[in-house]
């Protein structure tokens, strides 16, 4: 596992240790948060292959192919399965574990895991791909399951492959219950309305609570307060805003759209971008238009001023780089992992960081920016709609029972409003970051219930 990665464990275990009101019942207080350390920082069990497909042209190939479970603690192991040829054993393993602190932070009772297969999938017909996916179901089978590991979608996999690598599973494991075995499935096939939707809703969700629903109940509080991110907040509450987006897919476009039509904050969106560019207009661009050209264009933005004219749009084109370091209040981060890093987060010119990718912002630039008053809401907080409406679509399909959309997102907001709840009213009060503060309350939880299940001696 990374060295960042254990760092993160060290310094949450070391921050609980000092507090002997946490678990005061440990006999040797040392020696069991030296074993929580072991257990955190280690995956439970790591399964790879090298899964023979033979292609199209008749040629054969061996795809290396993982499947991480960290801790299972909390629950089933749940985690995405990411097509990209990057994809390799370290990866998915610091993946898995961020995955079981995002479940512990929500309450969600599963536990970490990731899987990857190392290739990418352009290079790939649509029928080696369904080969592909469902070789790696029968080679994982015996790992996998509704009540042991339950894959999702990750980068560059979607409900095409979750619906066959669910049929595939059914094939293997006839006669069991099926449905629950992995989500992100497509409507028809047992997944759940507004799955789609979840992550970017949870996204600007977290960004709209933090600065407004909590700030409007709490202002007086946060008044009195010489916290650093408490005056940060109360700076920008109540008062006109502008809004970049970056990566303008499920994830972006659709946070980019719920503050569009939130009515609650005077913002405009005066810039997004895509793997292509930067589009700016400071009087605010029209988000539903852009959604409405991505749908004619493979998900692309308008690049070329014959594409805005057509599609009656106003923008400036921009070098795609160039939004991260523009002169915004809010910045929400929904493409890529390490965007703000040691280079250029020094030009950073956002009082609010927003992560609805994993991983945007490089632990150097996280100190950084946290150290000039920064609020960064930190992935496993803002990015959680997706996991938790897959928490949603896993219990649906284990009752048969299909929730309706308006359902879904009130159950959602619900979840995530629970957490902010609890992460909020401490963070205002310790010197900690909103990172911090949530590996904290994960590794809480956590530690918890490895203690009470007596794995501590
Ligand atoms: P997506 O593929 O739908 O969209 C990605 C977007 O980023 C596209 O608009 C693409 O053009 C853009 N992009 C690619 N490279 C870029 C660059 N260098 N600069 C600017 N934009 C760039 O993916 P998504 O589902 O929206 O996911 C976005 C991020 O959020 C990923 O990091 C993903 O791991 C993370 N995430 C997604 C979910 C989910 O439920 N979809 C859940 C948690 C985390």
């Amino acid at each position: 596992m990374q060295t960042e990665t254990k760092k993160i464990i060290q310094e949450s275990l070391d921050a609980l240790l000092e507090n002997d009101s946490f678990l005061p019942d440990l006999t040797d207080r040392k020696q069991a948060f030296a074993s929580l350390s072991a257990i955190l920082s280690t995956p439970d069990k790591v399964h790879k292959s090298f899964l023979r497909v033979p292609l199209d042209d008749g040629s054969v190939v061996r795809i290396p192919s993982f499947r991480a479970q960290h801790n299972d603690a909390m629950g089933p192991y749940k985690g995405g399965i990411r097509f990209h040829e990057t994809v390799n054993e370290e990866e998915v393993i610091n993946l898995a574990f961020l995955m079981t602190l995002k479940n512990a932070l929500h309450k969600v009772p599963f536990g970490g895991g990731k899987g990857g297969i190392e290739i990418n999938p352009r290079e790939f017909s649509e029928k080696e791909l369904n080969l592909i996916s469902r070789k790696y179901v029968r080679y994982f089978a015996d790992v996998i399951g509704p009540d042991k590991d339950i894959p999702a979608p990750d980068m560059g996999s979607g409900e095409r492959e979750m619906d066959w690598m669910m049929a595939e599973y059914k094939k293997v494991h006839h006669g069991t219950p099926y449905l629950g075995s992995f989500t992100g499935k497509s409507v028809v096939n047992g997944g759940s309305l507004g799955r789609r939707e979840a992550t970017g809703k949870g996204v600007y969700f977290t960004f709209r609570y933090l600065l407004y629903d909590y700030v409007k109940a709490n202002e007086q509080l946060l008044a009195k307060s010489d916290n650093r991110f408490a005056k940060t907040t109360l700076s920008l509450y109540d008062r006109p805003l502008t809004m970049a987006v970056q990566g303008f897919g499920n994830v972006g476009s659709v946070a980019a759209l719920e503050a569009y039509n939130c009515p609650l904050i005077n913002h405009k969106i005066v810039a997004v971008s895509d793997r292509n560019v930067t589009l700016f207009n400071e009087d605010g661009l029209d988000i539903p238009a852009l959604i409405e050209f991505t749908k004619t264009s493979r998900g692309d933005l308008p690049s070329t001023e014959q594409h805005l004219q057509n599609a009656g749009i106003k923008a400036e084109i921009k070098e795609r780089d160039s939004l991260v370091t523009l002169p915004v209040d809010i910045l929400v981060l929904a493409a890529l992992e390490n965007q703000i890093h040691e280079g250029n987060m020094k030009e950073i010119k956002a009082r609010i960081i927003v992560e609805g990718a994993n991983a945007p912002t490089t632990a150097q630039a996280d100190e950084y920016l946290s150290e000039q008053g920064v609020v960064i809401i930190p992935d496993i907080l803002a990015n959680a709609g997706g996991v938790i409406v897959s928490y949603f679509e896993w219990l649906q399909g284990r009752e048969t029972q299909f929730y309706t959309e308006k359902e879904v997102y009130r159950l959602l907001i619900e979840k995530m409003q629970e957490t902010m709840d609890m992460i909020l009213p401490q963070y205002y009060g310790d010197p900690y970051a909103l990172r911090q503060n949530c590996f904290i309350h994960s590794v809480m939880r956590l530690s918890t219930v490895i203690y009470r299940q007596g794995k501590l001696y």
